[in-house]
């Protein structure tokens, strides 16, 4: 069972529950709808339903993080920026 419909809770991951650090948004420029965490970003079935619902991934996360090392040009899910 997945956490996924039910939660929506602030700061909350998605597909974990755990706190989530990256936004998710709709529209690239539109607000965000969810947070999701580092780790679930590289989980396949969370990269697919993000695809699967046009969400797109900030790569700053929430404290200024990044999610990938700087210079790196893999594209492994839709982003913003
Ligand atoms: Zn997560």
């Amino acid at each position: 069972m997945y956490p996924w419909r039910s939660l929506y809770r602030q700061h909350a991951c998605i597909a974990c529950g755990q706190f989530g650090e990256f936004p998710l948004r709709r529209l690239v420029s539109g607000h965000t709808v969810h947070l999701i965490c580092k780790r679930c970003t590289a989980v396949p079935w969370v990269h697919e339903r993000l695809v699967k619902e046009n969400l797109f991934v900030d790569l700053v996360g929430v404290s200024g993080k990044r999610l990938l090392p700087k210079g790196r040009k893999r594209r492994r899910y839709p982003s913003t920026s």
